[in-house]
C-alpha cells in the first residue's frame, strides 16, 4: 500500500503495511520465527541480518503503526515502557524533562525513581494549563511530556498549544497517547515530535501482548531512535508482533464499540443517585470537555468515578462485586475490566503530588453489550 494518505484509517487499520508475502503470496504476514538470516556474501542480504536489529514481522507492524499516526517511521518496542525509556535516552545529564502531573505510575517511577540518578531533571505541570506549562519550561527543558487523555482521572491537554510552547524552547514534545488510540487523535498532526503507545492497550486490544511503539516524522531522530533500540535491545518478538498487527485491523470497529458502551454507562452512572463524580471525555461536565471535542473524534473507552458516601471501602466493595467488569489492571481490551487506581496501578505514586483519590474506580468499558455491563455495574452498586 502505497498510496497511504488515500485512505481513511478504517481501511488503513486493515491493510497499512501489510502486502502478501513475497515469497508465498501469503495474504497475513507470516510471523517470521528467525533470530538470524542467509548471506549471500559477507554483509549481502535483503535487509534483515539479525533479528534484534530487524524482522519482517516487526517491520509490517511498524509500517501499520505510523500510517495510523500519519508518521513516517514507526518502531515497535518490547513494552510500553521501553518505547519511553528510549526516547529518554537521547536526554542527557544537566537537561531538564517536564512531564505531565498526571502520568501513569510507571512513567512517574522510570523517571524519579530510575533516570534521575543520572543527572536528568524531571519536574511535573499541571498540563490541562498551557500558561503553567510555559511558567514550568526551564533553559535547558530538552523534552516536554504528557498523556491526553491521562491515566486514570482522564484530563485532556491542548497538544498544539503546548507543541508550541516546547518547541518556543527548544524542546521536544512528547505524548503518550494510549488511552486514545490512533483511531480518536494523532498528536504527530497537531505538532507533537513523538507519540508513544503502549500496544498492550487499545492498539492490540486482546489482552494477550506487552508491547509498545513510537511514530514521528524526523527521520534523523528515528535512525538515533533504531540505533539506540538496538543497543539497547528492547525489541518485540516475532509473535508479538504478529498479534499486534491481528489487532489492529479491528482497531476501529473496537473503538467505536468501546466508545459507544462508554458513553452509555458514563450517563447512567452519571444520574445514579449514589454516585458523586463521573469523569469522562464525552460528557459536557468534564472540565476540558470542548477540547476533548475538537481534539478527539470521540471520546474513548475509559470511565472514572467515585461514590457519594462509604469511601475506599465501598469502592473496594463495588470492585470485587461486578462479574463482567473483571478486577484487574490494564485496559484497551475487549473485555470490561474494573480497578482502584490508587492501591493498583497507581501504588507507584502513593506518596507523591500525583497521588490519586483512594476512592476512585477506573473502567475500562469493553465491547460486550452495553446494557449488559450497565446492569452488572448498577448490581454491584447496589450491594457496595
Ligand atoms: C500501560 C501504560 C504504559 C506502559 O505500557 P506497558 O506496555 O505496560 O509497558 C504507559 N503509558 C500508559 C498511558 C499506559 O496505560
Amino acid at each position: 500500500m502505497n498510496n497511504e494518505s488515500e485512505f481513511d484509517i478504517e481501511t488503513l487499520a486493515v491493510h497499512a503495511g501489510v502486502e502478501p508475502d513475497p515469497t508465498t503470496a501469503a495474504v497475513m504476514t507470516p510471523i517470521y520465527q528467525t533470530s538470524t538470516y542467509a548471506q549471500t556474501g559477507i554483509n549481502e542480504h535483503k535487509g534483515f541480518d539479525y533479528s534484534r536489529t530487524a524482522n519482517p514481522t516487526r517491520t509490517a507492524l511498524q509500517k501499520s503503526l505510523a500510517a495510523l499516526d500519519k508518521g513516517n517511521h514507526a518502531l515497535a518496542f518490547s513494552s510500553g515502557m521501553s518505547a519511553i525509556d528510549t526516547i529518554l535516552r537521547m536526554i542527557e545529564p544537566g537537561d531538564h524533562v517536564l512531564s505531565g502531573n498526571d502520568v501513569y505510575g510507571g512513567t512517574f517511577r522510570l523517571f524519579k525513581n530510575v533516570l534521575e540518578v543520572y543527572g536528568i531533571e524531571f519536574s511535573f505541570a499541571e498540563m490541562t494549563d498551557p500558561e503553567a506549562v510555559a511558567a514550568a519550561m526551564r533553559p535547558n527543558t530538552k523534552l516536554v511530556w504528557f498523556e491526553s487523555p491521562t491515566n486514570p482521572t482522564l484530563k485532556i491537554s491542548d497538544i498544539a498549544a503546548i507543541a508550541d510552547i516546547a518547541h518556543a524552547g527548544g524542546a521536544w514534545l512528547g505524548v503518550d497517547s494510549t488511552f486514545a488510540s490512533p483511531i480518536l487523535q494523532q498528536p504527530l498532526t497537531l505538532g507533537a515530535d513523538f507519540v508513544v503507545h503502549s500496544t498492550t492497550k487499545f492498539i492490540n486490544g486482546h489482552s494477550d501482548v506487552v508491547g509498545g511503539a513510537i511514530i514521528l516524522n524526523d527521520e534523523e531522530i528515528a535512525k538515533r531512535l533504531h540505533y539506540l533500540q538496538n543497543s539497547i535491545g528492547c525489541v518485540p518478538a516475532p509473535m508479538d508482533c504478529f498479534l499486534t498487527l491481528r489487532g489492529i485491523k479491528t482497531l476501529a470497529l473496537r473503538i467505536r464499540q468501546h466508545c459507544k458502551n462508554a458513553t452509555q454507562i458514563a450517563r447512567v452512572l452519571e444520574d445514579h443517585p449514589r454516585v458523586k463524580d463521573v469523569i469522562y471525555p464525552g460528557l459536557d461536565s468534564h472540565p476540558q470537555y470542548e477540547l476533548a471535542q475538537r481534539q478527539m473524534s470521540g471520546p474513548g473507552g475509559m470511565v472514572s468515578f467515585t461514590l457519594k458516601d462509604g469511601g475506599v471501602e465501598a469502592a473496594t466493595n463495588l470492585v470485587k462485586e461486578t462479574q463482567l467488569f473483571t478486577l484487574a489492571e490494564s485496559l484497551g481490551g475487549v473485555e470490561s475490566l474494573i480497578e482502584l487506581p490508587a492501591p493498583m496501578t497507581h501504588a507507584t505514586v502513593a506518596d507523591s503530588p500525583l497521588a490519586v483519590d483512594p476512592s476512585l474506580v477506573r473502567l475500562s468499558v469493553g465491547i460486550e453489550n452495553a446494557d449488559d455491563l450497565t446492569n452488572d455495574l448498577l448490581r454491584a452498586i447496589s450491594k457496595a
